[in-house]
């Protein structure tokens, strides 16, 4: 086979990521049969851009090979009428389930009847490897295109500008760590809940500790207050406290704070001294 390696470079096909997708999506909703449509799009200057593509309904699946009949075609004209009045139908795409990438001879022949166009291609896609290839025009023969230029119409969108978060995998907020993410997180940060019970014993420690900082200060910056039950008639502790332990050791402060009444003041009032004698 004469190959000519300039010929075929010339062929660029610049492909939508959008369009790829919704292929592959057709695909794959026929596991077993396959599935066709075309491809939407423009020729300019010997690149053929696809934009979109229009799946082939009612479109006849023998065996191995789809058929364009004649209820698909208005099919697709309705619809490309309707959503892409503008563009140019630039070639077709079909499913092989399970075999491969490649054109048979009915592919080649339903590629040579309807778009035999010099710059229309052959989408062909395996949903079950995941290969895709497209087949165009080189000279007379149709060749595999080396060079496929996948377009993102959602090019220079700015990172972050969307304002959406990642969502949640179910499971993720219990106690397993799923992702490598969650792994790292973890291993930074203690989980909340470690983290909620660490703060509480946090909080009642320090007040504790200023409480019992608070009492150590009062308790030697001030002059202590004793409370002592006392005997009011003879002004002794209760309680065989020994007496000398109050009046010996304490400060004249202390005793003059001392709840315990004045020996005098515990003696029986004496009678009034100026009542008249009652007649
Ligand atoms: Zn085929």
């Amino acid at each position: 086979m004469k190959r000519k390696p300039e010929e075929a470079k010339k062929f660029e096909l610049r492909m939508s990521c959008e369009a790829a997708r919704r292929i592959r999506q057709h695909a794959r909703s026929s596991i077993k049969a396959e599935v066709c449509g075309v491809l939407i799009g423009d020729e300019d200057h010997g690149v053929t851009s696809v934009e979109a593509s229009i799946p082939g309904a009612n479109a006849t699946q023998g065996g191995s090979h789809v058929t364009f009949t004649q209820d698909t075609w208005e099919h697709i004209y309705r619809i490309k009428d309707r959503d892409y009045p503008e563009a140019r139908i630039v070639g077709w795409y079909h499913s092989h389930p399970g075999f491969g990438v490649f054109l048979s001879d009915h592919d080649t022949f339903i590629h040579k009847n309807f778009f035999s166009a010099p710059r229309q291609v052959a989408w062909v896609y395996d949903p079950h490897s995941d290969e895709e290839g497209c087949f165009g025009w080189v000279g007379e023969k149709l060749e595999r295109i080396p060079q496929i230029v996948f377009v993102d119409n959602k090019g220079g969108e700015g990172a972050g500008e969307t304002g959406k978060p990642e969502p949640l995998l179910p499971g993720s907020g219990g106690d397993e760590a799923d992702s490598d993410f969650d792994r790292v997180n973890e291993f930074r940060h203690p989980p909340n809940e470690g983290r909620a019970m660490l703060n509480a014993a946090v909080t009642v420690i320090s007040y504790i500790s200023a409480l019992l900082i608070g009492f150590l200060l009062s308790w030697f910056l001030f002059p202590r207050l004793v409370l002592v039950p006392v005997d009011s008639r003879t002004g002794q502790p209760l309680y065989g406290i020994p007496s000398n332990s109050l009046s010996g050791s304490r400060s004249g402060a202390d005793e003059g704070t001392v709840n315990s009444p004045a020996p005098q003041s515990t003696n029986p009032a004496p009678p009034p001294q100026g009542t008249k004698g009652k007649p």
